[in-house]
């Protein structure tokens, strides 16, 4: 069995909106196994819904509309469904009663334009809406299912759970993603070291993606059942986290800020931070983290070489002699921060983010980090690739890498 995904709207196709519906339906699906085929996105067009929709019908055993629903001019879905279905839209009693007595129960005053969302295309079965006015439809269009649902991503995630689903043809066999974040090496390098596991068309199937400065290794397994699915998924997690070792971040909703987090909290240690570069980047992504309190104190944002001085005592020979992106710096920065939190670790971070004021001795990408702790203070640098954001969030991920990797070790 497999599924067509419509998403419909001009601000889809436009850009102004991105499509959030077609993930999510898909995520969904997937975990039922249902495979998606194709993801269609057509603008506000009677035309190009309907075609679109008999496209889908003959090639897909479900297919899932979002869009389209509502009262204005614009929303045509209804009638573009009718259109395909060769079928007259006509008045559904059960719907009226219910948009009425929405529009009573809020003291709205009811427009015509809302009777038309009472409209259904013959033969066709209107799908309640708890949390809109418009309800759904579920047809016939062919041999395959078709379901509409609103465009509002709220709307349409109640609608396609309490009402889509029970209704989806019952299936045989389960499939469950897992993924693992990783650090420290590029896509191509992480990728080599476990390439045997990543053959085509292999159950699991494993691939790696790079999304927010880390490479992720996806592994997607098909079982008989979800139990089948979720042992097959776990011995190949296995094999990767043993191939991967310290690379590895976390899983799933785990970030590199969450994982230092979780290492601080289960030894009660403290972390504060002096940034220059990432300009609370650092301390925005670790306290992102619920719970960050637990074991973050707090950070220093010293941009300027005087609040380098001023607040870190960094002395002002040392910027002369060596400059603000030095290793020097990073280690006072990192020494002063902890102390003046009196935290069991600090990072700093010092660097040249771009796009301009690099030298061929300290090029642009250049950032030193240091790390103090209870054993004494370190420092690395390295040179980053990639636009100024890009080099900003690599310097934060590192940084926290270091304290991540040295929380490992203890
Ligand atoms: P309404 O009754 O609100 O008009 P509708 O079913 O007509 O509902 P649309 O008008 O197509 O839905 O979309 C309403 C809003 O929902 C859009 O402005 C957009 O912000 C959001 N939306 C629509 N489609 C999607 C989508 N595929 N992904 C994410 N958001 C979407
Ligand atoms: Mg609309």
């Amino acid at each position: 069995m497999n599924a067509i995904i419509l998403s419909i709207g001009d601000e889809l196709i436009t850009g102004q909106t991105v499509d959030t519906n077609s993930a999510y339906l898909s995520r969904r699906l997937a975990e039922r196994g249902v495979a998606t085929a194709e993801h269609v996105t057509v603008p506000d067009s009677p035309e190009a819904i309907t075609a679109a929709l008999s496209r889908a019908a003959g090639r897909a055993d479900v297919v899932l509309v979002t869009g389209g629903l509502g009262p204005t001019e614009d929303d045509v879905t209804r009638e573009a469904l009718a259109r395909a279905m060769g079928a007259e839209l006509v008045l559904n009693q059960r719907n009226l009663e219910q948009i009425e007595k929405l529009f009573l129960a809020r003291r709205w005053p009811m427009h015509e334009s809302n009777r038309r969302q009472a409209m259904l295309p013959a033969g066709a079965e209107a799908l309640e809406n708890p949390v809109g006015t418009a309800p759904g439809i579920a047809a016939r269009l062919g041999l395959a299912r078709v379901f509409v649902m609103p465009g509002v991503p709220s709307e349409m995630e109640v609608m396609f759970r309490d009402q889509v689903e029970p209704r989806l043809p019952h299936l045989e066999g389960a499939i469950l993603h897992r993924v693992l974040h990783t650090f420290g090496e590029g896509e191509s390098t992480a990728a080599s070291r476990i390439a045997d596991l990543m053959k085509r068309g292999a159950n699991p199937l494993v691939g790696t993606t790079v999304a927010a400065g880390l490479v992720s290794v996806r592994v997607v397994s098909r079982g008989r059942t979800p139990q089948d699915a979720q042992r097959l998924a776990a011995d190949t997690v296995a094999t990767l986290r043993q191939r991967l070792g310290d690379l590895v971040v976390g899983e799933g909703d785990e970030s590199m800020a969450s994982a230092v987090g979780d290492l601080l909290r289960a030894r009660r240690q403290t972390l504060a931070v002096a940034e220059s570069c990432t300009g609370g980047m650092l301390g925005q992504m670790i306290t992102v983290v619920p719970g960050a309190s637990d074991y973050f104190l707090g950070g220093l944002v010293t941009y300027a070489n005087g609040a380098k001085t001023k607040f870190l005592d960094v002395p002002g020979e040392m910027l002369k002699e060596h400059g603000a992106v030095s290793e020097p710096v990073a280690r006072t920065m990192a020494e002063r921060c902890r102390e003046r939190f009196g935290s069991d670790w600090a990072l700093s971070v010092t660097g040249i983010a771009g796009p301009g004021g690099g030298t061929e001795e300290k090029p642009v990408g250049l950032v030193h980090m240091g790390l103090a702790g209870p054993g004494g203070v370190e420092a690395t640098h390295r040179i980053f690739g990639g636009t100024r954001p890009i080099v900003r969030l690599r310097a934060s991920l590192a940084a926290m890498n270091n304290l991540r990797l040295a929380l490992l070790r203890k």
